[in-house]
């Protein structure tokens, strides 16, 4: 017999089968195009990998924030529609433009590096443009949209680049009743509007996130952007529904240490846990430089050898103390900080609630010096029928 390889010190386990599950049951609530966003490194669960399951579950489009993860992408052999929203003037949009990857424009000045990216490309771009309808970062202000519009279009006519899309983001999509949702989809009508007056038929008008995508139908426009519901998470904490979306990361450890501890004895830096109590306590080898919210001290909950221990005073940046409660599982025991909830375990969604976060800070960080293994639940639907 093979022996199994011995449990990883500090590792994040990802379920392909679980993204592909969730996009695909997105994707049919949403009943438009899908566009799985896969930005910072899709959301901690690996950019390439989040990307395949995502492809392979009906995604026509992924989204990402800069060049770089664009690039990427393509070097990873994805051959789709790609969207990337997020340039500074110093970068070179040619290898952008050369990859076919559609590129978002703001300003005026954006529409200039686009043209002087399509003379150095030798090919046409594909260009969206973005509309700020009241989340106020990014986007053309409505002062500025009809001459941005205006341009596009005659950058359309002299055949720099065809307009694929005109989109927008929102700023309270997970707050359902927020009067921000109607206020920003009604400027959205309006631009959308504009822009058919000077000429534009683009293939995609888009404004809705996760949130948006499942509390919002009037949202969804040909095409959704999700994120964190396509790994499994809850974009609106309180008001979604519950979809059977499958928490697709687990971040797990080895217990490196357990042993006794008095009554009266103090826990890590700055004692600011008491043992009231004689008790056992553990080791578990991760801490902030690993993504684990220093926030959460004293606060959150990790399972150990099948059990919910809480954490005892201060993470540390390589490690943090759990409380036993009398109990001595060996070194070695598996720990879990956070996974799908299945067996009793805390998910993201709890470490986010005792860090006061959100649960798409928590993923998106946790990683450090912990490794990361792909696992599936779910056999894809070609090898189902070839086995
Ligand atoms: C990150 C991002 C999304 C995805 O948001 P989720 O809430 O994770 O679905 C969509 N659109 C833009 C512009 C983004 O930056």
């Amino acid at each position: 017999m093979t022996p199994l390889p011995a449990p990883a010190r500090a590792e994040i386990v990802v379920d392909l089968g679980a993204i592909r599950h969730n996009v695909r049951r997105l994707r049919e609530l949403a009943g438009v195009a899908m566009m799985t966003v896969v930005k910072a490194d899709g959301y901690g669960h690996g950019l390439a990998e989040a990307a395949g399951a995502a492809r392979e579950a009906g995604a026509e489009w992924l989204g990402v924030a800069t060049i770089d993860e664009a690039l990427a992408l393509r070097a990873a052999g994805d051959t789709g529609r790609i969207l990337c929203w997020l340039t500074v003037p110093s970068e070179d949009l040619a290898p952008v433009v050369a990859a076919d990857i559609d590129v978002t424009a703001y300003t005026l000045a954006e529409l200039d590096a686009i043209r002087a990216a399509v003379a150095d490309a030798g090919r046409p771009a594909r260009l969206q443009l973005k509309i700020d309808t009241g989340l106020s970062r990014g986007g053309a202000p409505m002062d500025a949209w009809p001459d941005l519009v205006a341009a596009a279009r005659r950058g359309e006519q002299d055949g720099a680049w065809t307009v694929t899309g005109i989109w927008s983001h929102l700023a309270a999509s997970d707050e359902p009743d927020h009067p921000a949702n109607d206020a920003q989809e009604a400027v959205f009508h309006e631009a959308l509007a504009i822009a058919a007056t000077a000429g534009l038929r683009p293939e995609v008008r888009h404004l809705a996130n996760s949130a948006a995508a499942i509390l919002r139908p009037s949202s969804r426009f040909d095409l959704v952007r999700v994120g964190i519901a396509s790994y499994g998470l809850d974009p609106a904490p309180g008001h979604t529904p519950d979809l059977g979306l499958r928490p697709a990361m687990t971040a797990r450890a080895t217990l490196a240490l357990s042993k006794p501890l008095a009554a009266g004895a103090s826990v890590s830096y700055g004692h600011i846990w008491t043992a009231d109590r004689a008790t056992t306590v553990g080791l578990v080898p991760v801490g902030y430089a690993d993504g684990v919210p220093r926030h959460a001290s004293n606060v959150a909950e990790v399972q150990v050898a099948g059990r919910r221990r809480p954490i005892r005073g201060r993470i540390c940046m390589d490690q943090f103390v759990v409380d036993l409660d009398g109990e001595l599982p060996a070194p070695g025991a598996d720990v879990v900080l956070f996974g799908d909830g299945g067996h009793g375990e805390p998910t993201a969604q709890d470490w986010a609630e005792a860090a006061d976060t959100i649960s798409y800070e928590i993923v998106s960080r946790i990683g450090g010096r912990m490794t990361r293994r792909y696992v599936d639940s779910s056999p894809r639907f070609r090898e189902d029928h070839e086995s």
